[in-house]
């Protein structure tokens, strides 16, 4: 193992890491409703855990009539995972099986691929990269993942509560730290919970893979063209970027998508919101145009974390969207 990848799994032996994912009610109920809205699916096939933790996926599985869970875990956390498995009697459904995915041996292929595996701004802690892995090596041609489709969105926002924070802290002016601040956080991006009635828009999808067929390839390196405008009059501060899944339906009598989403519209999660903060406020009102391109990208210095950057870009110089609902004068 690198030096990167023992500080991400010491991480996951820390039981407060598991305690914040455990009390994420709308990750663990989305994950739930999956598997129960297609416990006819899941019943007798084989299905990989990526990452089982403290294994509530694959006792889940097991509930619904897996004929066997493979529950993969590289931490040293499955001690307490086997005690789980056994206070819900599925320790002969559910198999534990220690050391990183990409090192374990399967004796078999497997139905479904369940994981949990999504970090801040959905690609953050890269172990996706593990699940596209798994994916080929173990997944049947047929095979289904949970979850199988995920969406990255952007939208510009407004900050203004959180800068006004710098001008009385009891009393105290912290301007000069609220701008040194801002400065950090146009390079590293900021997880912080944004109400929805301070974005400017509502967001545009910058990025969606079918996680069937993604390849590690094409998470080096995002970029995005975003060529909006803003829906209302505001203090354009920041963007905001956030992540939905979306969970395979076998189930016919079920009509809407399962969705776990972390948009700020949405009741919370333990991921919150993603901000990237801007130098420079800008003021906006509705229709002004918001052109700019985001990129995450690799960091060379820990191939789990993100480089992400904004820049804005000229509407003068782009050609618009059709249709496009700026008021600039082109359009
Ligand atoms: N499935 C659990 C835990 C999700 S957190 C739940 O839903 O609560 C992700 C887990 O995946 C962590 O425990 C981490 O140690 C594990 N993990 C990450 N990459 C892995 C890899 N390549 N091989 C095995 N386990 C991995």
């Amino acid at each position: 193992m690198n030096r990167n990848d023992e500080t991400y799994f010491e991480a996951y032996t820390d039981l407060e890491v598991h305690e914040k994912m455990l009390c994420d009610n709308q990750r663990n109920e989305a994950y739930r409703n999956a598997i129960i809205l297609n416990q006819d699916y899941f019943r007798n096939k084989i299905v990989l855990d990526i990452g089982t933790g403290t294994g509530i996926l694959s006792v889940l599985c097991a509930k619904v009539g897996a004929a066997k869970v493979y529950a993969v875990e590289a931490s040293n956390i499955t001690s307490i995972t086997k005690r789980i498995l056994k206070e819900n009697q599925v320790q002969d459904v559910v198999e534990i099986i220690e050391g990183k995915v990409e090192q374990v041996k399967l004796p078999e292929k497997v139905d479904i691929i369940i994981s949990e595996w999504m970090g801040f701004y959905l690609i953050h802690e890269g172990m996706l990269g593990s699940v596209i892995y798994a994916r080929d090596k173990f997944l049947k041609n047929d095979g289904v993942l949970f979850p199988y489709l995920c969406k990255l969105y952007i939208a510009p926002c407004t900050l203004s509560s959180y800068f006004l924070h710098w001008s009385d802290v009891q009393g105290v002016q912290m301007n000069s730290f609220g701008i040194e601040l801002r400065k950090l956080y146009a390079k590293k991006p900021k997880i912080m919970t944004i109400d929805s009635k301070n974005l400017l828009n509502d967001g545009s999808c910058a990025y969606e893979m079918l996680l069937k067929y993604i390849t590690i390839d094409e998470l080096e390196k995002i970029s995005y063209k975003l060529l909006t405008c803003s829906r209302v009059d505001g203090m354009y501060q920041g963007i905001c970027i956030w992540f939905d899944v979306v969970f395979p339906c076998m189930n016919k009598l079920y009509s809407k998508e399962i969705i776990l989403s972390t948009a700020p519209d949405k009741p919370k999660t333990h991921w919150k919101q993603t901000v990237l903060l801007m130098q420079d406020d800008i003021e906006v009102e509705e229709g002004s145009p918001i052109f700019g391109m985001i990129t995450l990208k690799k960091s060379s210095n820990n191939s789990r974390f993100y480089d992400i950057e904004f820049e804005i870009l000229d509407p003068e110089s782009e050609n618009h969207p059709i249709p496009c609902h700026c008021y600039f004068t082109k359009c």
